[in-house]
């Protein structure tokens, strides 16, 4: 059976002059779960996210949340969501406990700042400025911000860009949290590891337009039974002309070079050929299964961090 919807987006279109940053999207929001807009940058996320948090307005378009079509999100819905936005700066000589009894005094049943703080694992720094704070420490304040109000629904873009490995997983973990205590999330990034770690459900979005929803599984499934090898060259050396036809290759940063193959006995032997011959070594080679850039590289010949 399909899990509950928490909200519904319809055909839902904004344009900046000529920018179509939303074209037509559309896309269906299961309840306790986090669904994510993965894409690379300019490729409408935050646009449509700030649509359906109230900043703006769609050009059209229809939002079925919480059971009810609005036209624009009113302030009773805005009761019942948490955002957490790509630019969030709070007042540097604020003390954390106090940035969250401020926004708490913005909602009619807030959660404690104290509640809060431990959820965000921050109690130790409940008397710091906020000028002191790591990034990733400012980053789960700001998560703290979003969920003050007790929302079903929260809404975090970007959360991870610029933190460190170790903070990223912080953050990871209080969003797999908030799922199992029932809530919805809807996430925007352009790590795809963030959105396979984190996600039931992706939308990859690109120049404005949904080019492929599903979970990460079914996503990597469409690419068939196919492996890829990747190895790293140097950006200007010659690559195999011997691998098709069972091969494509594909040139990334760094010289990484990646091969997909449905052969992946053949494909590895006319690899270690072409290395031996052409004096060209396979340096980091690994093969793995395909992931959601090999499924964006698929269906637009482009990576998704260009
Ligand atoms: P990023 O990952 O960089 O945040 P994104 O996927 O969130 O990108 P948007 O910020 O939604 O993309 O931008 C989509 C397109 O709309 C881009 O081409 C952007 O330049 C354009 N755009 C966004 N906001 C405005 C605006 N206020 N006025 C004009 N164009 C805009």
């Amino acid at each position: 059976m399909e899990p509950a919807a928490l909200m519904k987006v319809s055909n839902l279109i904004k344009h900046y002059g000529d920018v179509h940053a939303v074209d037509d999207v559309s896309f269906s929001v299961p309840k306790a779960e986090v669904f994510t807009l993965l894409g690379p940058n300019g490729a409408g996320k935050t646009t449509t996210l700030e649509i359906l948090e109230g900043i703006r307005e769609a050009d059209s378009g229809s939002i079925e949340i919480f059971g009810q079509q609005l036209r624009r999100i009113d302030r009773a819905t805005k009761e019942r969501i948490g955002v957490l936005l790509q630019e969030g700066n709070f007042e540097p000589y604020l003390k954390v406990r106090e940035v969250l009894r401020l926004f708490a005094s913005f909602f009619r049943s807030p959660r404690s700042p104290d509640e809060m703080l431990r959820a965000i694992s921050l109690e130790e720094k409940a008397n710091a400025f906020v000028k002191t704070l790591s990034g990733g420490q400012k980053q789960r304040l700001a998560i703290g911000v979003a969920l003050i109000n007790d929302p079903e629904l929260v809404f975090l873009d970007e959360p991870t860009t610029g933190l460190d490995p170790q903070a990223r997983r912080n953050i990871w973990s209080i969003v797999s949290g908030l799922t199992a205590s029932g809530k919805t999330i809807i996430l925007t990034t352009h790590y795809m590891e963030e959105a396979e770690t984190l996600s039931q459900m992706v939308c990859i979005m690109d120049h404005g337009k949904v080019i492929a929803q599903g979970s990460p599984r079914e996503l990597t499934a469409r690419l068939g039974q196919e492996t890829i090898v990747d190895f790293v060259a140097a950006e200007d050396s010659a690559l195999p002309e011997t691998l098709s036809p069972c091969c494509t290759i594909v040139r990334g940063e760094g010289g990484l070079v990646s091969v997909k193959t449905s052969d992946l006995v053949a494909t590895l032997g006319r690899l270690l050929d072409w290395s031996r011959a052409s004096g060209t070594p396979l340096a980091e080679m690994a093969v793995r299964q395909p992931n959601l850039e090999d499924v964006f590289l698929s269906l637009t010949g482009r990576r998704l961090r260009t």
